[in-house]
C-alpha cells in the first residue's frame, strides 16, 4: 500500500473508494463499484459506510497504531459488545493477535506499511459464555489509505465439522478408543525432542497387548458378540488407566490398535517398576468373567511390556521391542506379561545376523572342520572320528553347530554347507589314509541333516566325493537322526538303500531320544546305532559312590543285546568317564565317543592320536 502518488490517506476516510482489492473479501461484500464516474465521491463515501456498517462479515478498520477507527455491528456482534464500545480499543487484544510470535510479527509489519496479508485462525470467548472460531483476515487498506482492514470471518460451524471429522478419523467405532493413527501421532509427539526435554521424566513406556483366544469368540459366538467383548475391554483398560493417572499429569493413552490388540502408552513414565504394575492391574482386570447379553465369557491377555529413555527411541523402534516382547509373553504360555529384554533380543538379532551371513560364509571359507576320536572299546584303537563343523565368524567369533545347524536347516543353505563338510572331511580321510599306507586306514562319520537327502541329490553328491577324493565307500559312514529315517518312504528311503548299496554306512544319532523302534530301524539300511548321551549320562552315580542306577544299565545292555541280534553296531556317545567306559564295554558296547578319549580336534590331532592307542584311557574300571 505505501509508494501510492496521493501519499496517506487518514483511516477515518477512507472506507468506501479505497477499497478497490477485487480479492478484498469487504470489497465484494459491499458489492460496490468504486470508480464509478457518474457517483460523487461523498455519495460512494456515504454508501460504503452503510455497507461497511450493515456488512454480514465482522469487520474493522485499524489505524497505524493499531486502534480501531471503527468497526461494523458484524464485529461487536461476534465479540458481544456494541458497536460504538470498539472504537478506540487496541484491536490485536479483540482478536488475541499477540498470542503467537509470527502473527504477531506479520501484523506489526502490516501497520508499519508493509504490503502484505495475514490470516490466522482465533478462539474467541464471546461474554455469554460460548467460543467461537474465527478465521482473522489483516490487509492493508487500499489505494494507499493509511491503516489495515481487519475482518473475522466466524469459522466455528467449519471447525467443529472438520473436528467430528477428525474424531472419526482418529478413533475406532468398535470400542471408541483412539485408533492406531492418533496413537502413532502421540507416540511421535511424545518422543519428539522438545517434548521430552520441556520438563518430565524424559521417559516413555508401552504396554502391547493382544487377547488370547479372542478369534475363538469371533469364530464361535459371531462378530456382534466379538465386538461387544472388545468394547467391554476397552472400559477395562480406560479404568485401569484412569486408576494408573491418578495423582498424576495424566493417564496413559489407551488405544485399539486392530483387531484384538491395544496399547497403553506412558508418557513420562518412572521406570519398568511402573509399567510393570499397570500390566499387572491389566491382567487383574481383564481376568474377571464378562457378561454380554446372558453370556458369561473369560479371556485373558498376553501384554509386552517396554519402558526406556525416549531420547534416542524411535516410534518404529519402540514398536519393534513391544512386538517382540509381545511374542516373547505368547511363547512364554500366554496370560501374561513380559518385560522386554535386551540380551534376548540381542540373542534373537544374532540369530538374523547369523541366517543372513550363512550362505556367503561357506565361499568365504569361516566353516571348519573338527574330528572326534571313535575308539574301539575292546581294544582301545581309534578306529574313526566324526566331522563335527564349526563355524569361525569374523564377528562372533568359533561357532558350534547347535547355533546354525537350525538355521541353516531352515533356510535352506544346509545343502551346500552339508555338501561342503562331506568334501572336506572324505578329503581328509582320505589324506589320513594316505600318510599312514601301512595302518588300517580311519573311516569319517559325517552328520546329514534331513533336509539334505530330500532337498537336493545326497546319492550323486556322495558318489561324486568320493570318486573326486579317492576315499572307499566303506571309510565313509553317515549319521541322521532317527526322526529323518523312521517313516521314512519313497525318496529318502530310496537314497538310503543306494548308499548302503554303495557300500557307505548309516548310523542312527542320538539314538534314544525318538521313537526308538529298533524292530523298524533293522529293517532299514542302517548298520549302527550311535546311543544318545544322556544313557550315558545315566550310569554317573557308580563314579560318585551314590547308589548305581541298574535300571538304565539294564535297558542299555538289553538294547545292546538286541541290536547286535538285528545286525546293528553300538556306538555311546558323550562317554566322559573310565567308570562309565568300564561298564559300557561290560555290557558290550562295540565303540565309543567322548572326553575321555578326545574333545573334538583339528585334524593335525588326530594323526598324533592314531600313534597313541587309548587302551589306559578305556580302563578296567
Ligand atoms: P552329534 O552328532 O550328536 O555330535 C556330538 C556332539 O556331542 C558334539 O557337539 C560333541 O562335541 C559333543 N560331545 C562329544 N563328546 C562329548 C562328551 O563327552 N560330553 C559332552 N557333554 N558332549 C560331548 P557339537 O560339535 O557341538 O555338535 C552338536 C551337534 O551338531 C552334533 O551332535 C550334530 O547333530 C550337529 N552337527 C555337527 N556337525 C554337523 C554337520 O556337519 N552337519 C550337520 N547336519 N549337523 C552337524
Ligand atoms: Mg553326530
Ligand atoms: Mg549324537
Amino acid at each position: 500500500m505505501s509508494g501510492t502518488s496521493e501519499g496517506p490517506t487518514p483511516a477515518a476516510d477512507l472506507i468506501g473508494p479505497a477499497v478497490t482489492d477485487s480479492n478484498h473479501e469487504a470489497s465484494r461484500r459491499t458489492g460496490t463499484d468504486a470508480h464509478d464516474p457518474c457517483r460523487t465521491e461523498a455519495d460512494a463515501s456515504d454508501s460504503y459506510r452503510s455497507a461497511f456498517a450493515a456488512a454480514p462479515l465482522a469487520m474493522a478498520v485499524v489505524d497505524r497504531e493499531g486502534l480501531v477507527v471503527s468497526a461494523n455491528a458484524a464485529l461487536a456482534d461476534l465479540l458481544g459488545t456494541g458497536p460504538g464500545e470498539l472504537t478506540g480499543r487496541v484491536a490485536a487484544d479483540l482478536v488475541d493477535l499477540a498470542s503467537d510470535a509470527r502473527t504477531w510479527h506479520a501484523y506489526r509489519e502490516l501497520l508499519r506499511g508493509r504490503d502484505a496479508r495475514l490470516r490466522c485462525a482465533r478462539r474467541l470467548k464471546h461474554p455469554d459464555g460460548h467460543n467461537a472460531w474465527v478465521q482473522v483476515t489483516v490487509a492493508p487498506l487500499p489505494d494507499g489509505a493509511d491503516g489495515v482492514l481487519l475482518a473475522a470471518a466466524d469459522i466455528s460451524a467449519r471447525r467443529e465439522l472438520q473436528g467430528r471429522l477428525r474424531h472419526l478419523q482418529m478413533h475406532d467405532p468398535v470400542t471408541r478408543l483412539p485408533n492406531r493413527t492418533l496413537f502413532f501421532e502421540r507416540l511421535s509427539a511424545a518422543l519428539d525432542v522438545e517434548s521430552y526435554e520441556s520438563g518430565g521424566t524424559g521417559r516413555i513406556g508401552l504396554c502391547y497387548l493382544d487377547l488370547d483366544g479372542f478369534k475363538a469368540v469371533n469364530d464361535t459366538l459371531g462378530h456382534r458378540v466379538g465386538d461387544r467383548l472388545l468394547a467391554a475391554v476397552a472400559e477395562r483398560l480406560n479404568r485401569c488407566a484412569d486408576e494408573a493417572g491418578y495423582g498424576r499429569a495424566s493417564a496413559p493413552l489407551v488405544a485399539r490398535l486392530g483387531g484384538d490388540e491395544f496399547a497403553l502408552l506412558v508418557e513420562d513414565s518412572t521406570g519398568t517398576e511402573q509399567l510393570a504394575d499397570l500390566a499387572e492391574s491389566v491382567l487383574t482386570a481383564l481376568q474377571e468373567p464378562f457378561d454380554l447379553a446372558g453370556q458369561r465369557l473369560s479371556l485373558s491377555a498376553s501384554i509386552g511390556v517396554v519402558e526406556r529413555q525416549a531420547a534416542g527411541t524411535t516410534a518404529t523402534g519402540l514398536m519393534q521391542a513391544a512386538d517382540t516382547t509381545l511374542y516373547w509373553a505368547k511363547a512364554d504360555g500366554k496370560s501374561r506379561w513380559t518385560l522386554f529384554d535386551p540380551e534376548r533380543n540381542a540373542h534373537r538379532m544374532t540369530r538374523q545376523a547369523l541366517a543372513s551371513t550363512l550362505r556367503p560364509a561357506i565361499d568365504r571359507g569361516q566353516f571348519v572342520l573338527e574330528y572326534q576320536p571313535l575308539v574301539g572299546m575292546a581294544d582301545g584303537r581309534l578306529s574313526g572320528v566324526e566331522a563335527l563343523v564349526r563355524w569361525n565368524h569374523p564377528q562372533f567369533g568359533m561357532l558350534t553347530p547347535n547355533r546354525f545347524i537350525g538355521l541353516a536347516e531352515e533356510d535352506g543353505a544346509i545343502v551346500p554347507l552339508g555338501r561342503w563338510v562331506l568334501a572336506t572331511a572324505c578329503r581328509q580321510a582320505r589324506r589320513w589314509q594316505l600318510e599312514r599306507p601301512d595302518e588300517p586306514p580311519l573311516f569319517v562319520s559325517v552328520n546329514v541333516a534331513v533336509r539334505q537327502v530330500w532337498d537336493s541329490d545326497l546319492v550323486a553328491d556322495v558318489a561324486e566325493i568320493l570318486a573326486e577324493t579317492g576315499l572307499a565307500p566303506q571309510l565313509l559312514q553317515l549319521e541322521l537322526t532317527e526322526s529323518a529315517v523312521m517313516g521314512s518312504a519313497g525318496r529318502p528311503l530310496q537314497a538310503l538303500q543306494a548308499l548302503s548299496d554303495m557300500g557307505v554306512r548309516i548310523a542312527i544319532d542320538d539314538f534314544g531320544t525318538g521313537y526308538s523302534n529298533l524292530a523298524y530301524l533293522s529293517r532299514l539300511p542302517v548298520s549302527v546305532l550311535k546311543l544318545d548321551g544322556s544313557f550315558v549320562r545315566g550310569f554317573q552315580y557308580e563314579d560318585s559312590g551314590a547308589h548305581p542306577s541298574p535300571a538304565d544299565e539294564v535297558i542299555v545292555e538289553a538294547m545292546i543285546q538286541l541290536a547286535h541280534r538285528l545286525g546293528l553296531t553300538v556306538t555311546a556317545e558323550c562317554v566322559e568317564t573310565s567308570a562309565q567306559a568300564g561298564r559300557l564295554r561290560r555290557i558290550g558296547c562295540d565303540t565309543g565317543q567322548g572326553w575321555l578319549y578326545s574333545r573334538p580336534v583339528p585334524p593335525d590331532r588326530i594323526s598324533q592320536l592314531m600313534d597313541c592307542p587309548f587302551g589306559q584311557a578305556v580302563g578296567n574300571a
